[in-house]
């Protein structure tokens, strides 16, 4: 039993789409799960939507149509007389337009967030699965939120763990045996039965919960790039391609921001020792790169940036020592708010640290710790990190630019730049 993954690139038009259809139809005859992504820039579109619902705002009904031409254009690109087959997708339209008169009063944005972006997955894998139907490739399309069950953290939820699991052994496991399963990433629902979401570019990590749950032989993330790389070898045309990297490798470079794959992704597969396969979906004879369990391998330099960086920093206002005092409140307050840190430094009485910059999360941190610190955020930054370091290396990145922090460990060095 395999589970592939495709992301939103992957089936960005009628022809991309097609591609797709065609890597499923030749393993139409293995167990397989097929988790899909949203379709290009949907989740974005969608997130615009639900700020223009949100604000009341009178563009919402313009992005709604967007986002449905969006997809017919797709429909009308695989088959002909599309409305005849995709009738289930319309529905999904009717039901995605109703929100747009969500009753406001007493619903988060949060909430409303994860009630609407998830139609993007829907939608996606309706489209796909129909197509794959009226082909002749006979696959069944499950909804994820009948098995990834998550806390009630909209937007960032987390998994749990052990209903999941039980679910998918139990439920799941049977009808991949007997049929190939299309279902969505990035989406699940909580015990109270409301819809939820893993958080931004979630679906690898979905892929890999549900690969842990079937206990699968692999899982194929199948990409628009060859594989991993040390770089983003859309930015960096000296980028090398890596054939194979340890889990634990992996686990850092995702960590650090190697955007190639989400974070989560890894440890799932690491726990069940389930070997991941990323590859190009369009140079599909090539063999991309390993993720295993085989660690130690030599990796080239690695140079990893991240975007949208913010600097938090704290100073005690009593002139206390930072360390002793205050880690344990200031830690609290980020898990609390879900503020997720990507590097810490801190000095006698002073502690800054560099976090995803989401201004709606820091809008209360002064007023939080106005007692004993004075807050100081300042935002779009970027974070380079280069792992496997040889002194010097950053030079060439950072020309003119104005470095605020840097930290170095034996092999990976970090510098946050403006
Ligand atoms: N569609 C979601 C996103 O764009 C999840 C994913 O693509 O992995 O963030
Ligand atoms: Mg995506």
């Amino acid at each position: 039993m395999n589970v592939f993954k495709f992301g939103g690139a992957s089936v960005k038009s009628g022809l991309a789409v097609k591609n797709v259809a065609k890597i499923i139809q030749e393993h139409k005859n293995d167990s397989l799960l097929v988790v899909v992504s949203a379709m290009g820039k949907t989740t974005n579109m969608l997130e615009n939507l639900v700020e223009a619902v949100f604000n009341e705002s009178k563009n919402k009904q313009s992005i709604f149509n967007e986002i449905k031409v969006f997809h017919e254009e797709i429909m009308a690109g695989l088959v002909e007389n599309s409305t005849r087959y995709f009738f289930e997708v319309e529905n999904l339209f009717i039901e995605l337009e109703c929100q747009l008169d969500t009753e406001l009063s007493d619903i988060s944005y949060v909430e409303l967030y994860d009630r609407i972006v998830p139609f993007g997955e829907l939608i996606s894998t309706k489209i796909i699965n129909t197509f794959l139907n009226a082909s002749g490739i006979s696959t069944r399309w499950i909804d994820a939120r009948n098995f990834i069950k998550t806390d009630q953290k909209f937007s960032k939820a987390s998994v749990n763990w052990y209903a999941t699991k039980e679910l998918i052994e139990k439920r799941l496991k049977p009808i991949v045996n007997r049929q190939i399963v299309v279902t969505q990433g990035f989406i699940g629902r909580s015990s109270l039965g409301l819809s939820t979401t893993l958080g931004r570019e979630g679906s690898d990590y979905s892929a890999s919960i549900f690969a842990y749950g079937l206990d699968a032989s692999s899982v194929t993330i199948w990409k628009d790039v060859l594989g991993v790389y040390n770089a983003d070898p859309k930015q960096l045309y000296s980028a090398e391609l890596i054939p194979q990297i340890g889990f634990q490798q992996a686990i850092e470079l995702a960590y650090y921001g190697a955007s190639v794959i989400h974070p989560k992704t890894v440890q799932p597969l690491q726990e069940k020792q389930i070997p991941l396969y990323v590859k190009s979906f369009v140079e599909r004879e090539l063999s991309g790169t390993l993720v295993s369990e085989k660690n130690n391998l030599e990796l080239p330099s690695c140079i990893i940036f991240k975007d949208k960086q913010a600097l938090l920093d704290f100073k005690t206002k009593d002139f206390s020592f930072i360390v002793e005092n205050h880690m344990t409140h200031i830690f609290q307050v980020f898990s609390d708010l879900g503020i997720s840190v990507n590097l810490i430094q801190n000095s006698a009485i002073s502690f800054r640290c560099i976090v995803d910059d989401e201004p709606k999360l820091f809008e209360n941190l002064a007023e939080i710790f106005k007692d004993k610190f004075s807050v100081r955020v300042t935002s779009t930054h970027r974070l380079l990190t280069i792992y496997n370091y040889t002194n010097g290396a950053e030079e060439k990145y950072l020309e003119d630019k104005k470095v605020l922090l840097e930290q170095k460990s034996l092999i990976t060095a970090q510098f946050l730049f403006s």
